[in-house]
Order: structure tokens, then sequence, then C-alpha cells
């Protein structure tokens, strides 16, 4: 496999960014950047071999979530706001991420703080309800304490930012618009500016 091959390749949460000099030979080394952020070094085999699936962030994660649902708080509801953490972290930072066009693409980001599933939940609290979900109050800013609330999701219909399509479509109906009313000058008709 030649080198420029493996640059891009996805294994778990990490991403191949390039290759690294070689510490003793027949051990090839990759940086890789991770879906948190982090960028490391790391053996190719580590990778290959799946051992490897995150800059350790993964790990930590799955500890911090045995430790709270641990004993007698309610699984099932600390599952939904994992959950709930998750896709966030996924829409902003995978580019891979069938939303992250809409989030991450455009430069909506998770606060530092919110890196870590602890601080999410110490924050935001748990969910009212199973019908709420993770909600930013002002659209174009990123999440953080400051900017997050649960709603349900008639709440979030109510002030949702009008999607792209949505606004190709007006401007294009303007320009439409605007094309008629000239052809409508150019022959002598219409109204008059
Ligand atoms: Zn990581």
């Amino acid at each position: 496999m030649t080198r420029e091959e493996q640059v891009g390749e996805r294994f778990g949460r990490l991403v191949v960014v390039e290759e690294m000099e070689m510490k003793r030979r027949w051990q090839r080394r990759v940086l890789v950047r991770c879906d948190c952020g982090t960028e490391k070094g790391v053996r190719l085999t580590s990778l290959t071999s799946g051992n490897t699936k995150s800059c350790g962030c993964l790990q930590k994660e799955l500890i911090a979530l045995r430790g709270l649902v641990h004993g007698h708080t309610a699984r099932k509801v600390i599952t939904s706001e994992y959950a709930a953490w998750r896709a966030m972290l996924q829409r902003c930072l995978n580019a891979r991420h069938r939303a992250w066009r809409n989030y991450g693409g455009r430069g909506i980001t998770v606060c530092d703080r919110w890196r870590d599933f602890k601080n999410f939940l110490a924050d935001m609290g748990h969910k009212p309800s199973p019908d709420h979900s993770l909600d930013r109050i002002d659209n174009n800013a990123g999440y953080s304490k400051e900017n997050c609330k649960w709603s349900t999701s008639s709440e979030q219909n109510r002030n949702r930012r009008m999607t792209p399509t949505f606004l190709e479509n007006i401007q294009r109906a303007q320009r439409q618009r605007a094309q008629q009313v000239r052809a409508m000058r150019q022959q002598g008709g219409g109204p008059v500016a």
C-alpha cells in the first residue's frame, strides 16, 4: 500500500493525517486526528488491528459513563442524555456525519467544557421528559451552557433557523419577480419606477 492511500482513512474516531518518520524499522507511524480534536502519533498496526479507535477519549467517556450509571441512578434517563451529547459531538466534529454540513460545516462548535460528558450533564441536568431534545437558543452560535436548553420538538420548530434551501427558494422567487418587472418595462407596460 502506498503512503498516500492511508491519508484520510478512518479508524473509529481517528482519521490519518500524515505518515510520520519511523522510529524503528517496520514500525510505520502516522499522525492521526481524533473526532474530539486531539492529534497524536500512533503505530499504524495498532490502527489496522483495531486496537486503537480514539486518542483515549473514548475510554475516558466509557469510564465516566460507567461511573454515572452505577448504583441507583436511572440508567435509562442517563443513556438518553448521553445519546444527545454524542450526537451533538458527531454533528459538530465528524465531517462524515450526515448533518455535519449544517453544524460543524458552518462553524457550529462545542465548547471545550462540554467535550467531557460529565460537565455537559452537570450544566444541562436531566431531560425534563423523553420528548425533550437538546436545543440551541441562538441557532448561529455553538453548543454551551449559555446557549442551550432542553426543548420539545414543537418549541424547537418555532425558532428553527431558515434552511439554506428555503432561503435559496425565496431568493430565486425574488430574482424571477425582478426579471418579470424588467421584461414588462421593456415592453412599455407594467409598473413605472
Ligand atoms: Zn479523542
